[in-house]
């Protein structure tokens, strides 16, 4: 039974509320897309270790790697969406769902009540579907289904969010889960979580799979939540940040279609090859665009899994300095 209580409220990020002028929020760049996560207090029914709102976790669940996702009146959110899109302050509504009893209804409650007000598109972040269920998202109005894999391997996943985890999930059924999707979607999205003990061979192999697939992989930097069940991997700063540039220019020249998996050279996992003459690079790298955040389109994410002093999406085209700066992380591994 749809329980109409819960589904008049919806979590939004700060950063989003910002935008919709229900708080204050000074910032530096504002989303250009609503984050929103649909409301529940149970805490989902998988058990992915890096997230809050997983069965096993202590933490706040409020929390969505670094953003703060608080409960607020739905129909004041839907409304205010709703100008801020007519405005161009907002392109995109972007939702996370959890796996609760009433995760169903309370989605479709909160898309279709974006849907009676706005032609905005949406994004619906969630776990595999039945075909019976993607077609029903068509038709209400999802633009664009995003299925997270967040591991990079099989191996990982079923750590982190499989049956070693004591998750519902597999490997298997994401991978199909996302195929299937194509089948009803145009743009079907799924997001990697870089810095889980991944090689940049590994997170290189799986985006030129997903590019294979018309899958668009969003890159996100592991980020830890107190209370979270997953150790930080123990990592070396300077590596970390290598290690993420380094997917980030292998993806855009993947996804660009400049280079594939086979192209790039490996040693021992680190990519030492890109694959694409050094002019090439160097012009992708003083472009910027390669560092900025990816996934769905309009998709910025401002300050998600960043800190002033350490930016791994950069939600605009990064400045000269920050170009600099991009070149001293990739010094080692420029061809
Ligand atoms: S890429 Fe951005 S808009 Fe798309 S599902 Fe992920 S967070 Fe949402």
């Amino acid at each position: 039974m749809h329980n109409y209580v819960t589904a008049r409220k919806v979590r939004a990020s700060m950063g989003t509320l910002g935008v919709l002028g229900l708080e204050l929020v000074q910032m530096d760049t504002a989303p250009t897309t609503a984050y929103l996560q649909i409301y529940t207090e149970k805490r989902c029914r998988a058990n992915c270790l890096f997230c809050a709102q997983a069965q096993g976790s202590q933490a706040d669940i409020t929390h969505i790697a670094r953003g703060m996702y608080v409960p607020v009146d739905l129909d004041e959110v839907v409304k205010r969406l709703c100008m801020a899109f007519e405005k161009g302050y907002l392109l995109r509504a972007c939702i996370q769902t959890e796996l609760y009893d009433e995760w169903w209804e309370d989605t479709l409650y909160l898309i279709k009540s974006i849907r009676k007000v706005s032609d905005i598109p949406i994004s619906l972040s969630v776990f595999p579907l039945s075909d019976k269920h993607y077609r029903e998202l068509k038709i209400v109005g999802v633009n664009e289904v995003v299925i997270p894999l967040d591991a990079c391997t099989p191996p990982l996943f079923d750590k982190i969010k499989g049956k070693s985890a004591g998750g519902p999930y597999s490997w298997e059924k994401h991978i199909d889960g996302i195929r299937r999707a194509a089948v009803f979607f145009e743009k079907v999205g799924t997001h990697l979580i870089i810095g889980l003990g991944e090689t940049d061979e590994e997170a290189v192999w799986i985006i030129d799979l997903l590019k294979k697939i018309n899958a668009n992989p969003a890159l996100f930097s592991y980020t830890y939540v107190n209370g979270t069940q997953l150790e930080i991997p123990e990592r070396n700063e300077t590596i970390s940040i290598k290690h993420y540039r380094t997917v980030q220019l292998a993806r855009y020249l993947i996804t660009e279609g400049i280079a594939n998996f086979s192209d790039m050279r490996f040693v021992d996992g680190v990519l030492c090859d890109f694959g694409a003459s050094k002019e090439a690079i160097l012009e992708i790298i003083e472009d910027g665009c390669a560092f900025q955040t990816t996934g769905c389109s309009e998709c910025n994410r401002p300050m998600a899994n960043e800190t002033f002093c350490r930016i791994f999406n950069f939600p605009r085209r990064p400045d000269n300095k920050e170009i600099i700066g991009i070149k001293k992380e990739l010094a080692c591994i420029q061809p």
